[in-house]
């Protein structure tokens, strides 16, 4: 539910338990326009599976998805990656958020299990959206010695992100439209590798670049792919 009116998120409010006295401790710009938040509270009886994302209500009208790049219960803090690309309620709470702001949480969800303890390797999609899901991938995948690939499209301000986030195994490319244009998938240095039909696909980010990229996948004989477009141009919220 991205949009509602104010009564009825304000109903559901009620009816909803939210986290009591979650504070913002810390935000640093990663560049321009990749934000990292801190939040402190006691989450020490939530789960935090790979992947999942918690509804903030950005105004009193609207609420957006933001993932857990990553939580620490024992020292009580949790941290979100997020795109501030300017022209949404989302965006523009995130970017206001500044140390020691309170703010009302929802619990985490998740409505896929996106790991799993025995695939046989992982490439995983996304754009500037997605960086926090690759940090939530990244140390499960390294414990369990899991292969990865992390390719993301960018804008060029945000190249070093991932480098700047700690993330390993990424390959970069400009956010130019290519990852909408199935020849030019086709041709990534990826595909042309031995073994990738066994890898399990996460593709998330754009929606429109997500949907192509599984596309040609599957058209190569991809066996597991889970597609979650994490935005779609033009449209508010997903
Ligand atoms: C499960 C899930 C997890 C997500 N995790 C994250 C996360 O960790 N970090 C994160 O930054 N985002 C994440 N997103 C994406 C985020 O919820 C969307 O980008 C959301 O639309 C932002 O809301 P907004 O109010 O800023 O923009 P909206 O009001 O939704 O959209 C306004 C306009 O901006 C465009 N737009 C929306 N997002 C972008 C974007 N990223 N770049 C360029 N244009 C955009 C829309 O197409 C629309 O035209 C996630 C989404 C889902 C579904």
């Amino acid at each position: 539910m991205p949009s509602a009116p104010k009564w009825l998120f304000d109903a559901v409010d009620l009816f909803i338990s939210k986290l009591p006295d979650v504070v913002v401790n810390e935000t640093e710009l990663i560049s321009q326009t990749v934000k990292r938040v801190r939040l402190s509270g006691n989450f020490r009886d939530l789960n935090f599976p790979v992947g999942c994302y918690i509804d903030f209500r950005v105004s009193d009208t609207e609420a957006r998805r933001y993932t857990v790049s990553h939580a620490d219960k024992d020292h009580g803090f949790l941290e979100l990656v997020v795109h501030l690309h300017g022209s949404g309620s989302g965006s523009q709470f995130m970017q206001d958020l500044k140390p020691e702001d309170e703010i009302k949480m929802n619990k985490p969800r998740t409505e896929r299990n996106y790991y799993d303890r025995s695939a046989a390797g992982y490439v995983i999609f996304g754009d500037e959206t997605s960086l926090a899901l690759a940090c939530s991938f990244l140390p499960v995948l390294k414990q369990n010695k899991q292969q990865f690939q992390f390719i993301f499209e960018l804008d060029d301000q945000n190249k070093k992100a991932p480098e700047l986030l700690g993330l390993e195994n990424y390959m970069v490319f400009a956010k130019n439209g290519s990852f909408r244009n199935e020849e030019w998938v086709n041709q990534l240095p990826l595909f042309q590798t031995p073994d990738f039909q066994k890898a399990s696909f996460v593709l998330t980010g754009n929606a429109k670049s997500a949907q192509t990229f599984r596309k040609v996948a599957k058209s190569k004989g991809a066996q597991k792919i889970y597609l979650h477009g994490y935005w779609l141009d033009g449209k508010k919220g997903l």
